[in-house]
């Protein structure tokens, strides 16, 4: 008879596998007992570089997304869908909250997050509304591809909310196809006057994000056609960010600085920023230097995946990937590309 280990990985014998070897690890270093305060649904609080302290709900089981973005932090998409429905229980959801707020202060914010997209949970505006009533003073934070806002009732559930922070990397089909991925039904038209209806609707913050890639949206096509969609969508904030960890396929290459730079003032209006560099998040307060350790120890003994780090350690994916950032930008790690993914290890010093 087969036994299982935890997650429903086979037990399994003779040479040791990559799988048994996490685990046999996990359990000698006692992560669980070291880092207590785990929740299915709820991670961090997580430096976060736009929101400081920001406590991650995730409302979406990896990686069920209506988009497939080639840089995608949390790997290739599983499951590629628009339908709204009860991914998770939404009641175990509010158990984890009420737990969290009697046992850990206020974070900075409440960020709707995670490893796909939060909106297409057709109870996130119940959720919404919970957290309204019971911690009516922390501002609530919505991350979202944006693709959902054309529709009214998505659009509807978001309205309690402080932030929205939308992503709108491209505006042609070409660009949207190269860089997105995304389901035949979802067209750059639509997508776009879902995010104009949702600012017109809107009495918050819209923080419109914009991703860029090296000859995927770059170009000028595309940064015309965004500009155009920026004027429509009149968006409080626009980010630009870039890569800074590995995405979902590889060979993906940062858009330089100045090119960034290029693109700002090419878009030629107020708000328009660069996000900035990962290191400063380790001087937010909500850096925890036993999660760092925790990943350190871990890849010391052998470099892991970022899912491998994730098992290991019981932690969201999206916290580890905000410690493997600043690691990485200290030069303390490295990421090398391998037939199961990207693996990080600690950086060997230069010889000599
Ligand atoms: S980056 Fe966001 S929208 Fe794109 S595939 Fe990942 S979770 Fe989905």
């Amino acid at each position: 008879m087969r036994k299982s280990l935890p997650y429903g990985v086979p037990m399994c014998s003779g040479k040791e596998s990559v799988l048994c070897f996490l685990f046999r690890i996990r359990d000698e270093n006692n992560y669980h007992k070291k880092l207590p305060d785990m929740y299915q649904h709820l991670f961090g609080p997580v430096p976060s570089r736009r929101l400081g302290m920001s406590l991650g709900v995730d409302l979406i089981p990896h990686k069920i997304c209506s988009l497939n973005c080639v840089y995608c932090e949390c790997g290739p998409t599983t499951r590629l869908t628009r339908e709204r429905k009860a991914y998770v229980p939404a009641d175990e959801v509010y158990r984890e909250l009420e737990d969290f707020f009697q046992k850990h202060p206020d974070p900075d914010y409440i960020t709707f997050s995670g490893a796909g997209e939060p909106t297409l949970h057709v109870q996130i505006g119940d959720v919404i509304s919970f957290l309204k009533e019971l911690r009516p003073q922390i501002p609530l934070a919505v991350l979202t591809n944006g693709t959902t806002l054309s529709d009214p009732q998505v659009r509807r559930e978001l309205m309690q909310s402080d932030l929205v922070l939308p992503s709108l990397d491209a505006a042609t089909s070409l660009a949207l196809k190269k860089i997105n991925r995304p389901p035949a039904s979802i067209q750059p038209e639509t997508y776009i006057q879902g995010l104009v209806d949702f600012a017109e609707e809107f009495q918050g913050e819209i923080w419109l994000e914009i991703f860029l890639l090296p000859h995927f949206n770059d170009d000028e096509d595309n940064l015309n056609a965004l500009k155009k969609a920026i004027f429509r969508i009149g968006p409080d904030r626009v980010q630009l960010n870039t890569l800074d960890r590995p995405g979902a396929v590889e060979g993906l290459h940062p858009m330089p600085h100045e090119r960034l730079e290029e693109i700002a003032a090419f878009f030629d209006r107020e708000g328009v920023e660069i996000i900035a560099a990962p290191p400063k998040r380790k001087e937010s307060k909500a850096y925890r230097d036993d999660v760092e350790n925790a990943i350190l120890e871990t890849i010391a003994r052998r470099p892991c995946t970022l899912q491998d780090l994730e098992k290991l350690l019981g932690r969201h994916m999206n916290e580890i990937n905000k410690y493997l950032g600043v690691l990485e930008e200290r030069g303390e790690i490295e990421s090398v590309e391998q037939e199961r993914g990207s693996f990080y290890q600690l950086k060997t010093p230069p010889s000599g």
